[in-house]
């Protein structure tokens, strides 16, 4: 295969030192984005198509013919990982091929073209390298980097788009809920689900979060912060979290997250957390855990802790859950939960020592 050379187009006025260094103070989540961003067009042909013209541009607005399939038809995907500054000023990315391979996966169920992951890694170096100094290095912060991928092509049928395009942003981030670590309230959906049955729950897609948005708003309204989905098998097992998965810490040792069903969207903060709780001598379950389970074990105490985690909030405690009426209180612990966080944290940001070789150098 031929290497694909990225062209470069440089911002001719990007922000000012003193402007970056302001934003890069509380940089807040989703907010502002850096100076550049990455795009790569695939367009089909006879032979399966081919990804063509790499570059790096400065960020800007695109120009979208108001046919084309992604607003019509959401074929979309995207990614989300971090980049953290060491101490040394190097930047490092975690598990990247890990969001290759699942950028794949979620290409394959949207009937997209699936990007080689050199590719893929090569287009995170490249907007790091151009936005390098948007890194930020204080407590908690990163560059958050997210490659996503829509059928661009202008075409009102209803058949996979001869015309995608790849991109990515970044995003410099401070703590995804706010400065402390306080435990998020969550509230059950009854009514609705993100995904079921042979559907995209699996995939990054921005349906799924497209179909948590009601949801959501109807948690606000109760007064929680984040709405938890049941598993459309059984309707009493949990899922996840909007956008998070979900872990529960046993006073005897064992750590439970709901196993993958299809519908659960395979986080890499997830899998990672399974080996750091081997690691730590943790029982690592991957089961179906009812809201009945664990209303009966915060009760008895015998659940301990219950986190959720992912990239964006890396890990965060679960307070109290409403269900209806029923209200289930805090388990109260947080102390594995902190360990597994700091543990996670001290890898990602070069503070422990990398023992599963999960980091890699961007620039
Ligand atoms: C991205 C995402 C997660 C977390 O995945 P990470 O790879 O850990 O960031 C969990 N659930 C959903 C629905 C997601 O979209």
């Amino acid at each position: 295969m031929t290497e694909t050379v990225f062209t470069r187009q440089p911002h001719l006025s990007p922000l000012s030192d003193a402007e970056r260094a302001e934003i890069l103070e509380n940089p807040g989540f989703g907010d502002v984005f850096t100076d550049h961003m990455v795009s790569i067009d695939w367009t089909w042909d006879e032979d399966g198509g081919r990804w063509h013209d790499a570059r790096v541009e400065p960020y800007g607005l695109l120009s979208l013919d108001p046919s084309a399939a992604v607003l019509h038809y959401g074929q979309e995907i995207f990614e989300g990982l971090k980049a953290y500054r060491h101490a040394d000023g190097s930047v490092w990315t975690f598990r990247p091929e890990a969001n290759a391979a699942r950028l794949n996966r979620s290409a394959q169920r949207l009937a997209l073209p699936e990007l080689p992951e050199e590719l893929f890694l090569d287009s995170l170096r490249e907007i790091v390298a151009a936005d390098r100094d948007w890194v930020p290095s204080g407590d908690g912060q990163s560059l958050y980097l997210r490659p996503f991928m829509f059928a661009s092509e202008a075409f009102l049928g209803v058949r996979p788009a001869k015309q995608v395009r790849y991109m990515v942003i970044a995003s410099p981030a401070g703590n995804y809920f706010g400065g402390e670590l306080k435990p998020v309230s969550i509230w059950v959906s009854r009514e609705y689900a993100r995904a079921g049955r042979g559907g995209m729950g699996a995939a990054k897609t921005g349906g799924n979060y497209a179909a948590s948005l009601l949801p959501q708003l109807q948690a606000a309204q109760q007064g929680a912060d984040q709405v938890v989905f049941l598993d459309q098998y059984h309707d009493d097992s949990v899922e996840e979290l909007g956008g998070m998965n979900v872990f529960f810490v046993f006073r005897d040792g064992r750590i439970v997250t709901p196993e993958l069903t299809g519908t659960i969207l395979e986080g890499v903060t997830r899998s990672s957390i399974l080996q750091l709780a081997r690691d730590m001598g943790l029982a690592v379950e991957e089961r179906r855990i009812t809201l009945a389970e664990w209303a009966e074990g915060v009760r008895s105490g015998e659940i301990a802790e219950v986190f959720a985690c992912g990239t964006a909030a890396v890990v965060t405690p679960i307070g109290r859950l409403l269900d209806g009426d029923d209200v289930i209180e805090s388990a109260g612990g947080t102390e594995v939960t902190l360990r597994i966080r700091r543990e996670l944290l001290g890898i990602q940001t070069g503070a422990v020592e990398d023992r599963h070789g999960w980091l890699r150098r961007l620039v």
